[in-house]
């Protein structure tokens, strides 16, 4: 729309493919052999899928696949262009899918402790505000606002809600409740929304939101992995010279594991837990599915994430999926089912 930037996507959804390397003490030297990838498909070879061992290959195609050797760097500068789009205008969704360990929280948030390991979420916020202070000279002011929750259960939490560090059950009553408003926004009753002018403000959030979820996840087992967590970035731009204004959004969500329980054995809250995280994945999947096929009807309301999204997706927002992989012949069932999952929504 403004500064220019064009991304020529193949309809507004693309999917890029990340295999995380061998952890130590496993191995050092890449891979193990289950996933060969390529820069823009992937070879899966399913050694260990079945009982015969037999090493079938399955093959699949993505807009990027990033291998064990790719850095932080390698992958955000592939996605800084999208994340540009924010400031331009544009409604913007990242997402990370794939099971518990495969690199999700990695590719998004990264490690804090170390700048070269920062993720996607404070790359962007730092490219973001950047770049909107070097366009205050061509007149362009902007103002930023951030919340960020996780859903768990189908249940919202506010994750800078200021009871929530003191008094965690008293926020565990609160119904946060989704409307979207008449300009096509969506709004959450009682979310915490923060005014932020600086990368300083947001990584102050991004810790308070970290410890928010773990107090949440002493409560009640490891929920982290359990609960989608959404950052979202709203940005207001006005142009004192020209008058023109811009409404962007970024969505950075970090998903729940996607692995499947076995089927015996899980009971009470892990069997409601795994119900709701397959729940709102097969709607999400579904929603993305039937936005890529142009379809009338997209079922947004079959989920929490998806009503809360639903600004953001379809129309001219744009939409990237990471599909992160473990590389461990172990893993090697659960990585076919996300390979499938993207390969549906691909
Ligand atoms: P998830 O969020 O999907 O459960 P994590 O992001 O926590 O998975 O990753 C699991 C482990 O693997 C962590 O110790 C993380 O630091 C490490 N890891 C993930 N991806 C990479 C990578 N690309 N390079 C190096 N280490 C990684
Ligand atoms: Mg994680």
């Amino acid at each position: 729309k403004l500064h220019n930037t064009i991304l020529e996507l193949k309809g507004n959804i693309r999917v890029f493919c990340r295999v995380r390397p061998l952890l130590p003490p496993t191995c050092s030297n890449g891979t193990d052999g289950a996933v060969v990838s390529y820069p823009t498909s992937l070879e899966f070879l399913g050694r260990g899928i079945d009982l015969a061992q037999n090493a079938q290959v399955y093959s699949f195609a993505f807009d990027q696949v990033f291998n064990h050797e790719a850095s932080q760097e390698d992958v955000f500068v592939e996605i800084s262009q999208l994340v540009q789009s924010a400031l331009d205008g544009y409604k913007v969704c990242i997402f990370a899918y794939g099971q518990t360990g495969s690199g999700k929280t990695y590719t998004m948030m990264g490690n804090p402790e170390c700048a070269e390991q920062s993720g996607l979420i404070p790359r962007s916020l730092e490219q973001i505000f950047q770049t909107s202070q070097s366009l205050t000279c061509q007149g362009w002011k902007y103002k930023m606002q951030a919340s960020t929750l996780e859903i768990y259960n189908e249940t919202i939490r506010d994750l800078l809600s200021p009871i929530r560090g003191s008094n965690p059950e008293a926020n565990g009553t609160k119904q946060y409740t989704i409307k979207h408003d008449s300009n096509g926004n969506t709004v959450v009753s009682d979310l915490t929304i923060v005014d932020v002018c600086s990368m300083e403000e947001v990584s102050f959030l991004l810790q308070q939101a970290a410890q928010s979820r773990s107090v949440g996840r002493t409560q009640m087992n490891d929920q982290s992995s359990r609960s989608h967590f959404v950052f979202t970035l709203r940005i207001f731009g006005v142009n004192e010279d020209t008058e023109q204004q811009v409404q962007g959004v970024l969505n950075l969500i970090d998903l729940a594991g996607s692995e499947r329980l076995a089927k015996s054995g899980s009971t009470g809250d892990r069997l409601r837990e795994t119900q709701a995280i397959n729940k709102s994945l097969s709607a999400l999947s579904d929603v993305i599915y039937a936005i890529a096929k142009k379809d009338d009807h997209v079922p947004f309301r079959n989920s929490k994430l998806t009503y809360l999204l639903q600004p953001c997706l379809g129309g001219d927002s744009k939409t990237l999926m990471f599909v992160n992989i473990s590389p461990e012949a172990s893993s090697a069932g659960e990585s076919l089912c996300s390979l499938r999952f993207a390969a549906r929504v691909n």
